[in-house]
């Protein structure tokens, strides 16, 4: 449904170079890197915001038309939420909501209004200029006036940085809702690959202008290509064991460890309670850190197998 055709972008330098990606309907896909790495520019294009340097975006076999050739940038269907938050500054959080849905009769209008207003926790701020909101505020509206919108795809923009664990469920659960009822597709950038693992159908991984990988949340998550790479969704341990480096997450454990395990001798230094869990934490012989999630406190553990999952 929409597609990216060999994008590249520079200015002076090259910031994208050669990318090509396909989001089909009702789908979910996730952009994960360091910051620098190109992937709000990237995010401007698909939405028509910036004119690339070479390539185009195309969605249901129509160009969607840059800043340069079109008064009014990018495609109705396609709807972006980024830093800019591009709300209504002088109008108050329920105008913002409203305006994209005055075409609803009224009751259907107020009813979705208090729904985003509920989902996005605004009802302190409704009657409050857009301009005097705090940050993580205006996020929250632009979300709500983008969901507003009903596009067919939103492109969101590191959108859980401002929110807290709860809200970002509760949003988590909206937009996998959107994807069910209204085949909605979302496009999703972040710095933080664990923000968007629970989410994606698919992640792409960027690094400097560069798609480097793409995969299932799974495969990103157990079999990363790089320390580097596996930082990006979570801690990794990295080990020496004899002449070789053994790279594990912290739930790839055993206690009762066979033969076919990799054993590793630990001296534990302490507990960390996180509420569902624990966190574990040990020392090799060779002074390395190593962290394991569990139930119960292991304080008493001083060996372990390595075990990894498929
Ligand atoms: P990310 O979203 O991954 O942090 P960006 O797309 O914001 O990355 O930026 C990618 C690179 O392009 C950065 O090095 C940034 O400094 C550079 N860049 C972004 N916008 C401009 C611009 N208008 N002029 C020059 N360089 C830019």
């Amino acid at each position: 449904m929409l597609e990216v055709r060999n994008i590249s972008l520079n200015y002076g330098r090259e910031v994208l170079k050669d990318i090509s990606l396909q989001l089909k309907q009702g789908e979910i896909i996730s952009i994960v890197g360091k910051s620098g790495s190109g992937k709000t520019s990237l995010l401007k294009i698909m939405a028509g915001n910036l004119e690339p340097t070479s390539g185009d975006v195309w969605f249901g076999g129509v160009k969607v038309k840059g800043p340069i050739t079109k008064l009014i940038p990018g495609h109705p269907e396609v709807c972006l939420v980024n830093q800019d938050f591009q709300l209504d500054k002088y109008h108050t959080t329920e105008e913002n909501i409203k305006n994209p849905i005055l075409y609803l009769p009224e009751k259907e209008r107020n009813i979705f209004l208090e729904e985003l207003i509920d989902l996005l926790e605004l009802g302190s701020v409704r009657n409050q200029q857009a301009i005097s909101l705090s940050g993580g505020e205006q996020q929250r509206l632009a979300i709500a006036r983008v969901i507003a919108m009903e596009p067919k795809v939103i492109l969101l923009d590191e959108p859980f940085s401002h929110l807290d664990g709860l809200l970002r469920k509760k949003l988590i659960n909206y937009f996998l809702e959107l994807r069910r009822i209204r085949k909605t597709s979302l496009v999703l950038v972040s710095h933080d690959g664990t923000e968007v693992l629970g989410l994606s159908d698919r992640i792409y991984s960027m690094k400097n202008g560069v798609i480097t990988r793409k995969g299932n949340p799974h495969k990103f998550y157990y079999k990363p290509k790089s320390l580097e790479d596996a930082r990006l969704f979570g801690p990794m341990n990295s080990i020496r064991v004899g002449d070789k480096r053994v790279f594990f997450r912290p739930d790839e454990f055993t206690l009762d460890p066979q033969d076919r395990h990799t054993t590793v001798d630990l001296k534990y230094l302490y507990s960390s309670f996180t509420g569902p869990v624990y966190e574990n934490f040990f020392q090799t012989i060779h002074g390395e850190l190593v962290v394991l999630f569990s139930f119960n406190s292991l304080e008493n553990v001083t060996t372990i197998g390595v075990e990894h999952k498929n």
